[in-house]
């Protein structure tokens, strides 16, 4: 096991260790690991000026230069990943095998960030559209947007983290990123690796931080851009505070997944059991919801219990474990208290139900009143329930009848239905033939209603992080 004993932070490309106040715990066996540094406000201010003192020249730096950064990070990446994949393993209690595959998205991100960064396109358009406007031209260009602010959540230390970290490169924008205080190490080896390369002094900070020091960061008016991941409420109330900046807010969710009928119901049981219980459920996109054709509900519902009875729950190191610990213990007694509501409210347990310390079952719920928290809230941990519906546009209406709007998945192939369901659900993605957890890391992504504003997705990330600037010229 590679976990150091202490980890810095970065301030300004420089590797810090002030103090370290702040514990890293190994979550599946409950005791510290690590220490890392824990800002202060005086810190996360000298942090925000360096940032916007290095605007300028992270916006003129060449995009070659900046194709450089990113590709260097490929590389450590790729050299160092199993030391990545055991710290996300200890700080996130996430399994080994998920643990490598979030590296490999981290590397995905960072490589289609080092293509991106040279395909910063404009446009040139006419402008005579009346006779005032004959003899204009126009052009514009994408200009970045300055100094940015990051804030990211536990499940996924890296790739999440690659998600503002490596747009921000590509465009030129400076930053300074808090990481969760639960999973920061991810962060800080990203820091580790970018402080090899010849940014500009000041492009990038990342310091995990108490509140003041990251109240600081969401409401200082030098930086242009909040970009937050995380739950619903902190992610609101952050926006309310944000002031001028522009925000974007990646949130939770409580994911539906349709089964229709005609559907290979072996392939559709495969699939919702991993979206429902990788990396024990704490995932935004995971299957919360599966919405079941009433001919072939009980078929459906047969196939998932016997997968979930197969699935290892233990110590995430171990090779077969496919669902680890929860983040904390007060986690896993939320859980086993959202189910024991349930029950009593007639709720029937398929599979699972129980809590063994941190360890919770994969639980499979039926006939749950829609009031009750496993289904109208959003989980975060190893739980689906299960409702049959009788007809497609019912299971729409079943799908859409939620707070949250990420990802639906849906098992059809029927190409009306899947046009239907593209036009109609209020969602930020419709994913046909597999589960709403489907993602690659340069398609847009994001949600609607309570799931949060704007897209990730490294183009669309980089987007959000320039403005435009015009150029008009009159040639008469
Ligand atoms: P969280 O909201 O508790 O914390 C997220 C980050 O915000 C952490 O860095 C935390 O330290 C920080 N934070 C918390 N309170 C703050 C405050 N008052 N001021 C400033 N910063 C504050 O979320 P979490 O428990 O780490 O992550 C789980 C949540 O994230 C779930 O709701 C999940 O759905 C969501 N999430 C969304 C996406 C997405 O892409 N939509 C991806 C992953 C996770």
């Amino acid at each position: 096991m590679s976990i150091r004993s202490e980890y810095p932070a970065y301030l300004a490309n420089q590797p810090i260790s002030p103090n370290f106040d702040l514990n890293v715990e190994d979550k599946f066996r409950q005791s510290v690991a690590t220490k890392v540094p824990l800002a202060d406000v005086s810190l996360m201010e000298k942090a925000i000026a360096a940032a916007d003192q290095a605007a300028q020249a992270m916006a003129e730096l060449p995009s070659y230069r900046r194709q450089a950064v990113l590709n260097h990070c490929v590389q450590r990446f790729e050299q160092r990943s199993e030391e990545l994949a055991e710290a996300l393993c200890v700080e996130a209690g996430k399994p080994i095998g998920d643990s490598r595959g979030e590296v490999t998205r981290l590397i995905d991100t960072f490589r289609v960030a080092a293509e991106e960064s040279t395909r910063m396109l404009g446009e040139v358009m006419p402008l005579d559209i009346s006779s005032r406007a004959e003899g204009y031209r126009g052009m514009w260009k994408r200009v970045p947007i300055g100094p940015c602010a990051f804030i990211t959540p536990f499940n996924f230390p890296l790739n999440l983290v690659a998600h503002k970290v490596a747009p921000a490169l590509a465009v030129g924008c400076p930053f300074v990123l808090k990481p969760a205080s639960k999973t920061p190490i991810g962060a800080l080896l990203v820091g580790e690796i970018l402080s090899e390369t010849d940014l500009p002094e000041g492009a990038f900070s990342i310091l995990p931080a108490n509140r003041g020091a990251a109240d600081l960061l969401v409401t200082d008016d030098r930086l242009k851009k909040l970009s937050f991941t995380g739950s619903q409420d902190v992610g609101w109330s952050l926006k309310a505070k944000a002031g001028k900046k522009k925000v974007t807010l990646e949130l939770g969710g409580n994911a539906a997944c349709i089964v229709d009928e005609g559907t290979n119901l072996e392939d559709a049981a495969q699939r919702i059991v991993f979206g429902a219980f990788y990396q024990s459920g704490q995932s935004c996109v995971s299957v919360q919801r599966v919405l079941i054709h009433r001919s072939v509900y009980d078929a459906t519902v047969e196939l998932l219990c016997e997968r979930i009875a197969k699935l290892k729950v233990g110590d995430p190191m171990g090779k077969e474990t496919f669902v680890g610990p929860m983040i904390t213990a007060s986690d896993a007694e939320r859980l086993e208290n959202w189910i024991e509501s349930a029950k009593k409210a007639g709720a029937k347990v398929l599979a699972g139900g129980t809590r063994d310390g941190i360890l919770v079952q994969p639980t499979l719920l039926a006939d749950v009143p829609k009031s009750e928290k496993v289904c109208s809230k959003e989980v975060f941990g190893p739980l689906a329930v299960v409702a049959p519906f009788d007809s497609f546009d019912e299971a729409l209406a079943m799908a859409n009848d939620s707070d949250f709007g990420l990802q639906v998945g849906i098992f059809t192939r029927d190409i009306q239905k899947i046009m239907k369901a593209w036009d109609t659900m209020d969602v930020g993605g419709v994913i046909i033939g597999d589960v709403p957890s489907w993602r690659v890391d340069h398609m847009p992504y994001g949600g609607v209603k309570e799931s949060g504003i704007g897209r990730e997705g490294v183009r669309f990330a980089m987007h959000d992080m320039t403005e435009i600037r015009n150029l008009v010229i009159r040639s008469v």
